[in-house]
């Protein structure tokens, strides 16, 4: 799995202070696997493990990192780079309306994308928005936009299958125009895969329009085809953005890079569910950690400078992998090692979207309070009740040490019990499932 490949790589080579055209080849050859498993395409892994290894060689390995966290610190920001310079938005610079042509296959999330921006510039620019659906072949296709332009609280121009898109087009901008739109989001069709006619019509629109932005939306889950899909439409059209679609999925979104290289536009946007607010800014840094699929190790790297100390964090997630031996010590040394990385929020930064998105704030607030009790608590204990938590969970003189400690701690009595149930059923767990155990673990202690 790709757990087992990344802590194997960041075993690798430990002691050894520098990248070496020796120790980089085995390095490089799990890299080159963990962007193959998150489906980047061929061509593009090998351009890039090509740069990262130019990067990487000779790179001075700092602190108490090993050669292959220095190369997961090198391949991560790589990434980042490949992907991104800064925020792109979108670009509304023309004299009004503003036009943004949609291209992309069918089912790519095109429509649902014209929806999404739409309500995006409404609330995040003030614009005016109308739309427009090109798409002829599929009369359920335009009611589809009429429905979501409804939701995005935007205006809607008519559109019917017996039009010729040229015409629908030019009737769209006169409307705009005439009414004073700012922005004119025009969708088009799509089919399943890249079709000579379909491309010479979006060509043709293009041509007409002059569009301001040209977004070609993709889906993240397209894995290895998805760089064809990217050829064909930088061929026929000056992209200048993408949109990476179904980010809430399983994929690991390797698209994002294989488009990136092939196009050369910048991804602009991620659909992160079918939802009309299902839309982000692309954060090229935080994608690249979910590419990558090691946010743990990753947030580790950049800690080392804080003082953090990796390998007690390692010994710790290796031991929390296996569920051997894991006792109150290790609780209480993750919970400082958490502190150290700037808390819960500080960490829930470091991790992909999705599961931060289900941690509102005030629950982050809470959870902070909750540890630092449970910190408290933690440190009132003896060492040796810490390293045999049984003496106070079947112990004969359990009552009398759970009171002692509740008073040291300044809690009541409940609260101690509470984390010892917590202690047991995340040991009852960690045995269970062996392996991503800090993940989960994080998740139970943010509630
Ligand atoms: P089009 O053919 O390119 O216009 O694609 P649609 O906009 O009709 O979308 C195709 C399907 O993908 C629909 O069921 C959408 O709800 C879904 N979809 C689009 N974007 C997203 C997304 O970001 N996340 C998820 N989960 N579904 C999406
Ligand atoms: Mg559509």
């Amino acid at each position: 799995t790709l757990t087992d490949r990344l802590s194997r790589l960041v075993k690798t080579m430990r002691g050894q202070a520098r990248i070496t055209e020796d120790n980089v080849q085995d390095m490089l050859r799990e890299v080159r696997m963990a962007l193959l498993e998150a489906d980047v395409a061929l061509p593009v892994v090998r351009d890039f493990v090509a740069r990262v290894k130019e990067k990487a060689l000779g790179a001075e390995v700092v602190g108490s990192l090993s050669p292959g966290q220095a190369l997961v610190g090198i391949v991560h920001k790589e990434l980042a780079a490949t992907m991104g310079e800064g925020i792109a938005d979108i670009n509304l610079a023309a004299q009004p309306p503003a036009i943004i042509l949609m291209a992309g296959l069918q089912g790519a999330g095109k429509t649902t994308t014209t929806a999404k921006l739409a309500k995006h510039l409404i609330e995040k620019r003030k614009k005016k928005v109308l739309t427009v659906s090109a798409d002829v072949y599929r009369p359920a296709a335009i009611e589809q936009l009429k429905t979501v332009t409804a939701q995005a609280g935007a205006e809607w121009f008519p559109s019917a299958p017996d039009q010729k898109p040229h015409d629908i087009a030019l009737a769209a901008v006169d409307h705009a125009r005439r009414h004073f739109f700012d922005v004119l989001l025009v969708d088009t069709a799509g089919r399943l895969a890249i079709d000579e006619a379909l491309m010479a019509e979006i060509r043709d629109l293009h041509a007409t329009l002059k569009p301001v932005e040209t977004l070609f939306v993709v889906d993240a889950m397209q894995g290895q085809d998805a760089i064809n899909t990217a050829k064909a439409f930088k061929e026929a059209l000056p992209l200048t953005g993408i949109v990476l679609t179904k980010l809430d999925g399983d994929s690991r979104g390797g698209a994002a890079l294989s488009v990136r290289q092939i196009t050369g536009a910048p991804i602009k946007f991620a659909g992160v569910s079918e939802k009309i607010d299902g839309l982000e800014v692309f954060d090229a840094e935080r994608h690249a950690g979910r590419v990558l699929g090691m946010g743990d190790i990753v947030a580790l790297v950049e800690e080392v400078q804080k003082g953090v100390d990796v390998e007690a964090a390692q010994k710790l997630a290796e031991k929390l992998k296996s569920g051997d031996g894991f006792d109150l010590n290790d609780f209480l040394a993750q919970i400082s090692q958490m502190k150290k990385m700037g808390g819960l929020s500080g960490l829930m930064d470091k991790l992909p979207t999705q599961m931060t998105a289900k941690a509102g704030a005030a629950d982050m607030d809470k959870a902070e309070r909750d540890m630092k009790r449970m910190e408290g608590i933690l440190n009132a204990m003896t060492a040796k009740e810490r390293r045999q938590p049984s003496l106070l969970m079947d112990g004969k003189s359990k009552a009398s040490r759970k009171r002692r400690i509740a008073a040291g701690a300044g809690v009541q009595i409940q609260e101690v019990n509470r984390l010892l149930n917590q202690f047991d059923q995340m040991q009852g767990m960690m045995k269970k499932m062996k392996g991503g155990g800090l993940m989960k673990m994080m998740k139970k202690l943010g509630g």
